[in-house]
């Protein structure tokens, strides 16, 4: 199929046409973890104009010694700081977490195939 994405040691593909008729159901749902690294936080922080301490106290929580995204909670759905709710888009799109930019294909989904067909309608199996 034309556009199609495929990965090697991945058992499925991913089609990023459906992105733009999909609610971002990869940034909201249930509640979950956006892991990000240090110089993730640089770039994101420098992308908005903040001081990379201010950045970390309003967008980010540390769980054990990681860090993640905070997510805002709306009647027990759950979305990341920055995805916009009104026009369905990613706030910092282009300095997103790998873990962003590497969805769907998340070895974990290889072994649960059922989970990211569920959430994610650019699957192809
Ligand atoms: S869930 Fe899939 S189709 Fe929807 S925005 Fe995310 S990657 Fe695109
Ligand atoms: S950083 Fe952007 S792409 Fe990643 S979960 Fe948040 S809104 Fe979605």
């Amino acid at each position: 199929m034309q556009g199609v994405i495929t990965k090697e040691g991945f058992n499925f593909g991913f089609d990023p046409f459906k992105c733009s008729s999909c609610e971002g159901n990869c940034c909201i749902g249930e509640s979950g973890y956006i892991w990000c690294t240090p110089k993730e936080i640089d770039d994101m922080s420098q992308f908005l104009g903040e001081k990379r301490g201010e950045f970390t106290l309003k967008y980010t929580k540390k769980v054990g010694y990681k860090i993640s995204l905070c997510e805002i909670e709306s009647k027990g759905n759950f979305s990341c700081i920055f995805f916009d709710l009104d026009k369905k888009a990613c706030q910092i799109y282009p300095v997103r977490p790998k873990q962003c930019r590497t969805f769907p294909f998340w070895k974990h989904f290889n072994e649960n195939i059922k989970e990211v067909v569920k959430e994610c309608p650019g699957i192809i199996i």
